[in-house]
């Protein structure tokens, strides 16, 4: 039985890389979902038939609890607080690695056995990331559901108490690696670790939460490899350090999305509002004109082509059913529409994504921010339904705004612009947007999926 578990360990890893390669494409990726987590069935029935786990009932009364706390979570939750969720779950996987990693080395103190460098090693590291992603991810989630403001919070000499608790922190490392059966320095551990990871996180703004979650998720996965070396299961070290690379890889591409450098995320020192914006960061800047769907409909009446670009309020008002009828009416009217797809529409990544596959939104329509931006220029219309940071030109031009330097999708340099939203209140990075005052933009207030609805009436009858 023994000589089957690490084959059985490289059949999940095979079936988890894959799995992970069918994401790549919208068009494999439910079947890659469905391989990776046969690949974990296979890693749990192994675990589960290794020997001396623990009692076949604690195991059982685990899945019962976790299953019923999951479904009745997953079945609850909208699908606009998922980052939330995202968040909650990516601080439970750090816990479970860092209380699995604790408990063992608590076994060592009771058998008063020195466990070995690697397996010291192993549970200093997971409970120090574990620790860390628990608290930061709490953050996290309390910031995404507006529990604590979303401005970072920092104060005077912040960097330096970072910097000394870093210092203090690999001293303990270093103590209880060494001596990792006297009990004290490790406890200290657990608790710097859970400072650590509110002080990390608190600095950051709101408009950098998704670069946030996607990095605690990849902490969770080292947590969980780091594990695997403390239980010497390499079913755990595989899986932990597939999470960890590709939430890394994420992260890269969310800080590229956001004009971010890795480096700053790493070192906790982003985030902060600059002061003092210029025209982007506020005010008034001229004349908004508001339109309804009526006037939409006769622009359309002499359109070819259209792109609609769906932000955070398509999720808000569940707008995506509407869209996919309009779109296959404009199509219908021999007007040729896409989707343009930004990194970091919405509230999380592949939000958009996700929507409108919901609505069955062929995925060859929706086109990639890199892709489709050069193409806004010979647009007839550009419809923003619920967008605003990720079209918000200050991020090109505005020095002072705080999402200079953010890729956005140019939908200003369309003929028509139409923004569908609800009043002029500001996006997620709480900054004025100069697209609703531009000569071409035609502001259509209103919830966005009855206005789509409206605009599909319209260019009907039209
Ligand atoms: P924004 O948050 O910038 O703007 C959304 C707009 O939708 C608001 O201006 C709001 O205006 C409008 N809106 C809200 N509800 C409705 C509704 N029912 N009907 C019509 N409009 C509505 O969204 P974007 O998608 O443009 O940008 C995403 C932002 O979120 C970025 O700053 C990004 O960094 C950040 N972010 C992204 C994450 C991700 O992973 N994708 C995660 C966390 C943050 P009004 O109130 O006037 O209707």
């Amino acid at each position: 039985m023994s000589s089957l578990v690490p084959i059985a360990y490289l059949a999940s890893a095979v079936l988890f890389i894959v799995g992970l390669k069918m994401l790549s494409s919208a068009k494999t990726a439910a079947r890659g979902n469905a391989l990776a987590a046969s690949g974990m069935a296979v890693a749990i029935v192994t675990t589960l038939l290794r020997q001396g786990i623990m009692s076949w009932e604690l195991v059982l009364a685990g899945v019962v609890l976790g299953s019923a706390i999951g479904a009745f979570a997953a079945l609850r939750v909208q699908m606009t607080s998922m980052p939330e969720m995202v968040a909650l779950l990516n601080g439970s996987g750090g816990v479970a690695s860092a209380l699995v990693a604790g408990a063992e080395l608590l076994g060592y103190a009771d058998r008063a056995q020195e466990p070995t460098g690697v397996v010291s090693t192993a549970i200093v590291l997971s409970t120090l990331i574990g620790g860390i992603t628990l608290t930061g991810s709490l953050i996290a989630f309390l910031k995404l559901s507006e529990r604590m403001p979303g401005q970072p919070i920092t104060y005077p000499g912040q960097q330096v108490v970072n910097a000394l608790i870093g210092i203090g922190v690999l001293v303990l490392c270093f103590l209880v690696a060494t001596a990792p059966l006297e009990l004290g320095p490790f406890w200290i551990l657990v608790g710097v670790a859970l400072l650590l990871g509110v002080l990390l996180v608190i600095p950051i703004g709101g408009a950098d939460m998704p670069v946030v979650i996607s990095l605690l998720n990849s902490y969770s996965g080292l947590a969980a490899c780091a594990t695997g070396f403390v239980l010497n299961n390499v079913g755990l070290v595989i899986s932990g350090s597939l999470v960890g690379a590709s939430g890394i890889i994420l992260t890269k591409i969310m800080c590229d999305a956001m004009n971010r450098s890795l480096m700053n995320v790493l070192f906790g020192a982003f985030g902060a509002v600059q002061e003092g914006g210029g025209a982007g960061a506020g005010g008034e800047q001229g004349t908004v004109r508001g339109y309804t769907a009526d006037d939409a409909a006769v622009i359309f009446s002499n359109a070819r082509s259209c792109i609609i670009v769906p932000g955070y309020g398509m999720a808000v008002a569940q707008a995506q059913h509407a869209v996919r009828e309009l779109a296959d009416l404009l199509e219908q009217k021999g007007i040729t529409t896409r989707f343009a797809i930004h990194p970091v529409a919405g509230r999380m990544p592949g939000h958009m994504n996700v929507l409108l596959a919901e609505a069955d939104v062929p995925y060859e329509k929706l086109v990639e921010m890199d892709h489709i931006n050069s193409e806004f220029p010979e647009t007839d219309v550009a419809l923003v339904l619920g967008a605003n940071d990720v079209v918000n030109p200050s991020a090109r031009s505005d020095k002072g705004s705080p999402i200079y330097g953010m890729p956005i999708l140019d939908v200003d340099r369309a003929q028509h612009v139409f923004v569908v939203k609800r009043s002029m209140n500001p996006g997620f990075a709480g900054v004025q947007n100069p697209l609703f005052f531009n000569e071409n933009t035609m502001m259509i207030f209103g919830d966005a999926k009855g206005t789509v609805l409206a605009l599909v009436d319209a260019v009907r009858e039209y």
